[in-house]
């Protein structure tokens, strides 16, 4: 049986870096959940179904085709939307549409299907509470929310995207608390998690702590 380590936390807290980071290291696959559920907004968003028409997006999902390609690359009915699942539009909407019991449950077995062929780090919201309930190492990032707005606002920065640090911190914020708050699986750490607080932390010192413990 193959390993299955899980990482989640809140948005900006440092998943998706150290997670792609530690698999590198040691050879593992990685899965990127919350790329799942931002292909899901952004493909609703352009058919311009709101999150509140339930009937809607489940008639609509039954048109979506979803692929997943060496993990890597995101594919909605043959378009690589890879890079824009990325955008602050997406950012805003996603976590409205993430939390529909009809997204969810849709994601949960697409997700699960993933764990077949190698070890596995697995990074999001949920992925130690409900996807891979069984996980062999559990951990939950967590950071104090400015520090996580100034993380993101620089990677926005860094790719040229024009949005304020005020605007990606209220967006960092409400998204939390969409998160937090929803009915089916909610973000929190699952009760066997070991729980790191990544705010006084470097990228590399997360990396290192999480390869450690995972060694171990
Ligand atoms: O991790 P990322 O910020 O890309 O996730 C985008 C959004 O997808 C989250 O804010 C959350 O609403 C949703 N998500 C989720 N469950 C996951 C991963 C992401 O609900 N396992």
């Amino acid at each position: 049986r193959h390993v299955i380590i899980t990482i989640d936390g809140p948005a900006g807290s440092g998943k998706s870096s150290v997670a792609k980071m530690v698999a590198q290291r040691l050879g593992f696959a990685y899965l990127d959940s919350g790329a799942i559920y931002r292909a899901v907004a952004l493909y609703l968003l352009q058919k311009g179904i709101p999150p509140d028409d339930e009937a809607q997006i489940e008639e609509s999902l039954k048109g979506m085709n979803i692929h997943i390609k060496d993990l890597q690359r995101i594919y909605v009915n043959g378009n690589d939307v890879t890079m824009a699942i990325r955008s602050p539009q997406v950012d805003e909407v996603v976590s409205s549409y993430a939390a529909l019991p009809v997204v969810r449950r849709r994601l949960f077995s697409l997700q699960r299907d993933l764990r077949d062929d190698r070890d596995l780090i697995a990074e999001g919201r949920d992925m130690g509470t409900v996807v891979f309930p069984d996980a062999d190492l559990k951990i939950f990032l967590k950071a104090d929310a400015r520090t996580r707005a100034i993380r993101r606002w620089k990677e926005l920065m860094e790719r040229g995207v024009d949005i304020s640090f005020d605007d990606v911190y209220y967006q960092i914020v409400q998204r939390d608390e969409k998160d937090a708050n929803r009915k089916l699986s909610p973000l929190m750490p699952a009760e066997d998690a070991i729980i790191l607080d990544t705010s006084e932390l470097t990228l590399e010192e997360v990396v290192d702590k999480v390869t450690e413990l995972i060694k171990d």
